[in-house]
């Protein structure tokens, strides 16, 4: 019986291998982002807000308003598929390395939803090329970078964090799972890592959290990676009382995600929202769609069901740099 079962496990792994082989080899599946998938919802108001977005892919964000420069979610190494089954080390890419060499000096801040590899993995080389950027994060953020020459500051919920030209809240979040019910490289690091480590499944998630974003001029901004919940979406309520001009948001994969995102878009009321978080990056290969996800019908449902029509809804191009 046991070998059976072993003979059977052996077989379902050949053959997802097979699959994801197959996947990244031939970019099965991998649909491309066109000029007509960018803009969910576009709109002729001009928006002053003085803000420039430049997307790296995934939920990577660079934010710049009047020589505020803050990140969100530094990854821009892409993986390939099938090593990452195996618990192989994730590999840095240079090539993007040296492009981006001087994109992130000025920055200042960087903070980090959850310890995953895709919201993290770059983060030593992007703090490294900027003057110092405070890092804000989880526990298990903490403890997974201990080894390396800066410090991640475990983010408190709730409070607000005052800095030059803007100021943060945090709020604690739930990672949604994956795959039916499943989420991978769950729980949290217990203790600190003494060297670094590059296995992909020392990439636990730990806390999730969402940022918000209020700068001087009262230009707001807030930053969620998903939005697949099980019901109902439900923002923090600063938030909802206050709203956001900007959404930075994930584009998720489950069709209920496409109603939760125009739900989040319609609670904060925000002017310009982008869905990111759509890319395939477990290819080398650049805008295209993580398999399984019906775009063009959960744009058009996204669209359908917008309470606002000057709302700008942008799935962004990896480095697409967009003014407002
Ligand atoms: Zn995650
Ligand atoms: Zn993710």
């Amino acid at each position: 019986m046991r070998r059976v079962l072993i003979a059977l496990l052996v077989f379902v792994l050949l053959l997802v291998s097979f699959f994801v082989f197959l996947l990244v080899r031939y970019n099965f599946f991998l649909a491309p982002l066109t000029e007509e998938l960018e803009y969910v919802q576009q709109s002729s108001e001009v928006f002053d807000l003085g803000v420039g977005i430049k997307f790296y892919g995934t939920d990577f964000y660079v934010v710049e308003k009047q020589g505020v420069k803050i990140g969100f979610d530094p990854f821009f190494s892409h993986q390939n598929a099938l090593p990452l089954l195996f618990n192989a080390d994730v590999e840095y890419d240079s090539v993007k390395q040296k492009r981006y060499k001087n994109d992130f000096e000025t920055l200042s801040h960087l903070f980090v939803s959850h310890a995953h590899f895709d919201h993290c993995l770059d983060l030593p080389y992007v703090q490294q090329q900027s003057a110092n950027a405070q890092v804000f994060g989880s526990k298990t953020l903490k403890y997974l970078f201990n080894p390396y020459a800066f410090e991640v500051s475990e983010v408190k919920e709730n409070v607000w964090y005052n800095f030059d030209g803007f100021k943060m809240m945090a709020f604690l979040e739930e990672h949604p799972p994956h795959l039916v019910n499943h989420q991978f490289y769950s729980g949290e690091l217990k203790q600190p890592f003494d060297e670094p480590s590059r296995k992909v499944n020392d990439f636990l998630c730990g806390q999730a959290y969402s940022f918000y974003i209020i700068f001087d001029d009262s230009t707001s901004l807030f930053f969620r990676d998903y939005t697949n919940q099980k019901s109902k979406v439900q923002i923090p309520q600063i938030v909802e009382q206050k709203g956001a001009d900007i959404l930075l948001t994930g584009f998720g994969q489950k069709p209920r995600s496409s109603k939760n995102i125009s739900e989040l878009i319609n609670m904060t009321r925000a002017k310009v929202a982008f869905l990111g978080h759509w890319n395939c990056f477990v290819t080398k290969q650049d805008n295209v769609f993580i398999p399984g996800s019906d775009t063009k019908e959960k744009c058009a449902y996204i669209k359908e069901h917008l309470l606002q029509e000057q709302t700008k809804v942008i799935i962004p191009r990896m480095e697409g740099v967009y003014h407002f």
